[in-house]
């Protein structure tokens, strides 16, 4: 058998494949199935009695604390609707620190002793759940044998039911916490920091004349980025299936240097993979709204209308799920990792977020008369105070392993923490540095104070892809996030550091109105003082620039390259200092985060190197010793006839086989020592000796894919599994 029967069956099998014919029902209007399994506060307001709705509605919208004595009300309530919808158990969803989804699933049925059984969920089972905590990372806040933890139901986020062929389950967002209150899990902070951030939001409010202001929430739009691979290749490449990306393969010769995959057609089959996920997501209240390919072959985009950052972090996760079952069910693989094909354009998750409410909408745009935008001004002036000083928070709630590969690896978007506001915005800053925003660009009013701020065009004006922290137009894209992470990382950052910037925003504008100064000379004071102080985060330029790390330095930014360089910053005194003052997280909650996080480094390039290593000695080293049998048999056969053949083929393969072979006893040593280290000396042994050790392994491997004959080739290459789909 040759060498590559299995890519070549691989590949036969893709041809073959018939994709299924999607469950679509062409008569049918989304509008009909949205939301069709989501407990949502329209079934609620059917199917619960008017107290208990009303009082369950205070604390979804207006934040009051849920009052026990309705639970059994809507656990009930709940039950029923579910146990139509075909669900057989229920589970509490929580989001552990591994950045994946967990769930506790339990029958509704209970044996009553009499050999019956009878459907039971009370508010009890509801509100809290118990699943063992051992399993889950917590960072040194619990030893092994503390197992109890508990789930708690977040009111905010809506209950669903999901399908499944083998039954349907009921599925309650919770946070998770060990029995010592502190967070195990992702939701929690985001809880706690979105209360937080209210709380100053409301105080800034009330000094621009809202008396009683609604509560005011963060809001998040996540688009996001992944690949589709056929499953046949994925199967066929151990390293895509045990690391989700790839740890060899040379640059395809057709890469996305032409840019034809952006905004191209899409693929027939790919299309109907879409089609069935909108549907699916529809079902599950998701609101996905665009669809495009992305810039790499094989890329595309998905980008669900924002909402409260809760839900909106709670439907990412649903959604990443949702994909990838859908994806096996078409005969593809989903790939979420940031960087699954080396040389080719890694995938991020865009996190658009704003501050408002609904009754005063945005609080990032910058509206029509002057009164808005000063009051628009102090919030995009906290959002640069708050990106200025917490850079480096920023920069650590996107830090892993995986989105290294994009963040300061030369692609989009830098590692440097910098904020883009446009020519506008950055003009009217720059008019108020100088003593005062007097005049618009273009219409050149001139008198002075905030009454006269420039009215601000609603169009953002030109868009910076290079930039990590854009505004555009009535939000700030927050670029750097990783394809594969919860985006409820970087929202706590965020709503923490805002709530840290509005608190000194609101406190500087009380004093100064306490004082007897005129608000609006108040406010001219606050913006000008915060542009002195942190102006040096805007910048409008080329982020990929040779320039721009040697500038942001003399600017005094950090660039935090690798996730070794960021974790440190969580355990920063002035970190613990916010987190506790705003009551996100004590500073043993902050260790512990600290500890998974180099856990997760090492864990994570750990499998990598194991892969490398076995993938390297198992099935690169095999095909190019036989070629390289070839290509000696070869000569010596010309050779026996009299006919000197070419050496320089086989002094090439050689020498990358001597390389290769190098590569791997490195990669060895390197792996064998990297426990001899603990916490940040083993993550930072990880990347300074054991990452370099494979990508010189890959090197030579990825050289001599190039030079081995292709019936010898064992892997599915690039091209294979970039274009064919
Ligand atoms: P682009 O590719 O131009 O950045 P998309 O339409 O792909 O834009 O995605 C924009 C994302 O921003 C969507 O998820 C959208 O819901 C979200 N978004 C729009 N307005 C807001 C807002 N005020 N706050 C938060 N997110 C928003
Ligand atoms: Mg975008």
């Amino acid at each position: 058998m040759s060498g590559n029967a299995v890519r070549l069956q691989a590949i036969k099998d893709v041809e073959a494949f018939v994709p299924p014919a999607v469950s679509f029902d062409p008569g049918e209007e989304p509008g009909q199935i949205f939301g069709e399994n989501v407990f949502s506060v329209s079934v609620m307001q059917k199917r619960l009695p008017k107290s208990v709705y009303k009082s369950v509605l205070a604390t979804i919208e207006k934040s009051t604390p849920l009052d026990p004595l309705v639970a059994d009300a809507v656990a009930s309530a709940m039950k029923d609707w579910a146990m139509e919808k075909g669900a057989t158990h229920y589970a509490h969803v929580f989001y552990p620190l591994t950045g994946l989804t967990a769930e506790k699933h339990d029958s509704f049925l209970d044996p009553v002793g009499d050999g019956t059984a009878f459907a039971s969920f009370s508010g009890k089972t509801l509100i809290q759940g118990e699943p063992d905590a051992s399993s889950f990372p917590n960072g040194g806040l619990r030893n092994t044998f503390e197992a109890r933890g508990y789930t708690g139901w977040d009111v905010m986020s809506p209950a669903y039911v999901l399908e499944n062929p083998n039954g349907n389950t009921l599925c309650i967002p919770t946070i998770f916490i060990s029995m010592t209150g502190e967070a195990l899990d992702h939701k929690t902070p985001v809880l706690r920091s979105q209360q937080a951030m209210a709380v100053h939001a409301k105080r800034v409010l009330q000094l621009f004349g809202h008396d009683e202001p609604e509560n005011v929430v963060a809001y998040c739009g996540p688009e996001q980025e992944y690949f589709l691979v056929d499953s046949h290749f994925f199967l066929a490449r151990p390293d895509l299936l045990n690391a989700g990306r790839t740890l060899f393969g040379a640059k395809p010769p057709k890469g996305q240097e032409f840019d034809d995959h952006y905004f191209g057609a899409i693929p027939e089959r790919v299309l109907g993979f879409m089609m069935d996920t909108e549907r699916e997501l529809f079902k599950l209240g998701i609101p996905a709204k665009t669809r495009h390919n992305e810039v790499a072959p094989g890329q595309f985009e998905v980008a669900p209308m924002f909402e409260r950052a809760n839900e909106a972090s709670d439907h990412q996760q649903l959604l990443m799920t949702t994909f990838k079952a859908i994806a096996k069910k078409h005969g593809m693989e989903c790939l979420f990792h940031e960087k699954p094909f080396d040389g080719v354009n890694g995938s991020g998750k865009h996190v658009n977020f704003s501050l408002g409410n609904s009754e005063l909408g945005s609080l990032l745009v910058p509206g029509d008369n002057p009164h808005d935008n000063a009051q628009f001004l102090v919030f995009c002036a906290a959002v640069i105070r708050a990106v200025h000083l917490y850079g480096g928070l920023l920069r650590v709630s996107v830090a892993s392993a995986s989105n290294d590969h994009r963040l300061g690896a030369n692609e989009a978007p830098p590692a440097i923490i910098s904020i883009f506001l446009g020519d506008q915005l950055a003009d009217v800053f720059d008019q108020i540095a100088k003593g005062g925003a007097t005049r618009s660009k273009e219409k050149g009013t001139l008198t002075i104070g905030v009454d006269t701020l420039p009215n601000l065009t609603k169009d953002p004006g030109d868009r910076n892809r290079t930039s990590p922290f854009a505004f555009t137009g009535n939000r700030f894209e927050f670029r750097a996030p990783g394809s594969n992470q919860t985006v409820a990382g970087p929202m706590v950052m965020i709503n923490t550091i805002m709530a840290e910037a509005l608190d000194h925003c609101a406190t500087s504008l009380e004093a100064a109105v306490a004082a007897g100064t005129d608000f609006n000379e108040a406010v001219q004071t606050l913006l000008a003082e915060i542009v002195a102080d942190h102006g040096a985060v805007i910048f409008n330029g080329n982020g990929y620039s040779q320039e721009w790390p040697v500038e942001a330095e003399q600017r005094g930014l950090k660039n935090l390259r690798t996730t070794v360089d960021a974790l440190p910053e969580l355990i920063a005194p002035e970190a613990i200092e916010l987190f506790s003052k705003y009551g996100v997280f004590s500073e043993r909650e902050m260790h512990s985060r600290y500890e998974i996080g180099l856990e997760q480094y090492v864990l994570s390039i750990n499998v990598e190197a194991n892969l490398t290593l076995e993938m390297g000695t198992t099935t690169v080293l095999p095909a190019a010793t036989r070629y390289q049998t070839e290509l000696a048999a070869n000569i010596a056969a010309l050779a026996a006839v009299g006919i000197e053949g070419d050496r320089t083929m086989l002094e090439s393969v050689t020498t990358l086989v001597a390389d290769l072979r190098s590569g791997l006893a490195d990669l060895t040593t390197a792996l064998g020592g990297l426990h001899d280290h603990e916490g940040i000396a083993e993550a930072t042994f990880a990347r300074d000796s054991v990452l370099p050790a494979m990508a010189a392994t890959r090197a030579a491997a990825d050289a001599l894919e190039a030079l081995v004959a292709d019936d010898l080739w064992p892997l599915p290459t690039y091209q294979e599994m970039l274009y064919i789909l």
